[in-house]
């Protein structure tokens, strides 16, 4: 089986080399936590668990990295975020740090909602002050970056001028980039409009701040990235990932620092998952368009027509390549939800077929898990996996409709196929088979509390307990080994 990944660089699915075999490594860009993330940006962390579950399930031993970008995240277009951190502390009456710490706690738990795998490394920016430090230093020392009123900033005409390349992955013309921007940040500081900074003075309104050779300051946003990456995958890893937004600048920085510090291109598979809009334009919190996923899953929305369980959004991602837009619509939420009712049933009646070994089946299993795999291995085609999915659903009916069989040996390949491709590779979860899980610890609480009851001889509670369940329909049975229940 060989794998197919999209590489950004060079516009091309190419066949998947890792640099050590059967192992990849693997860095995404993780969020800003200044505030609450959006469905947007969900969408993105998603596409990148899903790749992740499939490299996995393919076999590879993945060390993936996600970072917390919390230290000042500064833009070549004016320190607009740390405005809006500012703004932020003032607003809710916070240390940065405590903010920092609110909204990567409301991360995780997003994340974990959608049932999300945790990357194996983590780093946060303000974590990593002393590496991105060390590598600005080592970039004045090798005359790719310059010091300017207490700034340091990345010189790209003098990497230009050593036969490199700035532009190669968002394929812009330097001379075009230097025609159409208008120098907003830095202004006076820096010797060209395209030089980006690597250290920023700190001004006396900036909140977080670290002391370097250069004074007081913070590091650039692109910076992080590098100096995490490096210290975790190396000067040259496999993949790194993030939303098509962050191609250019951002990524086409990381390669320029990278090449600049190590003499060789930093990343050998660039991904960029693509944008969820909603009315058809981007989502982003800037606009106002956007939705966060709590209000998506608890209803409280004037978009959709009712709430939606996560895992019904989680579906709802991966009908659409991750390479494609998506637009979020109460529509595709219903489709996905009735998709996603008939897979599970389709699941469950599997659980009920008696195999037959004398008659020949018209479904081939093996033709059917080569397409399956065919799909995931093309640059992981989630759309066209559900799609044979879906054949897999049909073929199940007809079998239930005793239109179809199955031999013994084929059943259990047909169970252990889908639910892998299901819930360890797509992430989805079973609803029901949840909610019975959450019923039980719920019913055992009480059951703990009725024997409570009793030992303090309060009988009118354990009786309430008994009967108020019973009328419910959920029957308590007292035996010698302890109480069970009933469903009725
Ligand atoms: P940020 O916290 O702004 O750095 O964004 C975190 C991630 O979300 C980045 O990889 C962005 O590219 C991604 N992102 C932002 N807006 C969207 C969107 N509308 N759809 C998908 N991904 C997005
Ligand atoms: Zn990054």
């Amino acid at each position: 089986m060989q794998l197919k990944i999209y590489n950004s660089l060079t516009a091309e699915k190419e066949i998947f080399k890792p640099i050590l075999e059967g192992n990849v490594g693997m860095y995404v860009c993780g969020p800003t936590v200044y505030s609450n993330v959006h469905l947007g940006n969900v969408r993105t962390f998603l596409s990148f668990d899903f790749i992740y579950r499939s490299l996995t399930h393919l076999g590879y031993k993945v060390r993936y990295v996600r970072n917390i970008t919390d230290a000042g995240h500064l833009t070549d277009d004016g320190d607009v975020n740390n405005d809006r951190f500012v703004k932020q502390t003032r607003l809710e009456k916070l240390e940065p740090m405590e903010i920092v710490q609110k909204y990567t706690v409301d991360f995780h738990k997003v994340l974990d909602m959608f049932n999300l795998l945790p990357p194996n490394i983590e780093p946060t920016a303000t974590g990593h002050i002393v590496e991105q430090i060390e590598l600005t230093q080592k970039l004045i020392d090798t005359g790719f970056a310059y010091e300017s009123n207490g700034s340091v900033y990345f010189d790209v005409l003098e990497y230009n001028a050593r036969g490199l390349n700035y532009g190669e992955l968002s394929k812009r013309n330097i001379e075009e980039l230097f025609a159409n921007t208008r120098d907003l940040d830095g202004q006076g500081e820096k010797k060209n409009p395209q030089d980006f900074a690597l250290w920023k003075k700190a001004s006396p309104a900036h909140i977080m701040r670290w002391n370097s050779p250069w004074g007081e300051g913070f590091p650039g946003w692109h910076l992080e990235c590098t100096a995490m990456s490096t210290k975790y995958l190396g000067e040259t890893f496999d993949i790194h990932g993030g939303g098509m937004d962050l191609k250019f600048p951002h990524h086409e920085c990381e390669i320029a620092q990278g090449k600049a510090c190590n003499g060789t291109s930093p990343v050998n598979y660039w991904m960029h998952a693509n944008m969820l809009t909603m009315n058809s334009q981007r989502m982003s919190k800037s606009t106002g368009n956007y939705i966060l996923p709590m209000q998506l899953v608890s209803g409280e929305n004037d978009f959709f027509e009712k709430s939606f369980h996560p895992t019904i959004v989680r579906f709802c991602f991966l009908q659409a390549h991750y390479r494609s837009v998506l637009d979020i619509s109460n529509d595709a939420m219903l489709a996905s939800e009735k998709g996603f009712t008939r897979l599970m049933e389709a699941l469950k009646i599997l659980n009920s077929i008696t195999p037959n070994d004398e008659k020949q089946s018209g479904f081939s299993l093996e033709d059917w898990k080569t397409k399956c795999y065919d799909a995931l291995t093309d640059d992981f085609n989630s759309p066209v996996l559900i799609a044979h999915l879906f054949e897999a659903v049909k073929f199940i009916f007809a079998l239930k409709d005793e239109k179809e069989t199955i031999s013994a040996k084929d059943l259990e390949d047909l169970k252990s196929t889908l639910n892998a491709f299901v819930f360890d590779v797509l992430g989805l979860q079973n609803i029901e088979e949840n909610n019975n899980e959450k019923l039980d610890q719920t019913l055992q609480v009480l059951i703990e509390l009725r024997n409570q009851a009793r030992k303090s001889k309060n009988f009118d509670l354990s009786d309430q307990i008994r009967d108020k369940l019973l009328a419910e329909g959920i029957e308590l049975k007292d035996g010698r080994d302890g109480t069970t229940y009933v469903l009725n």
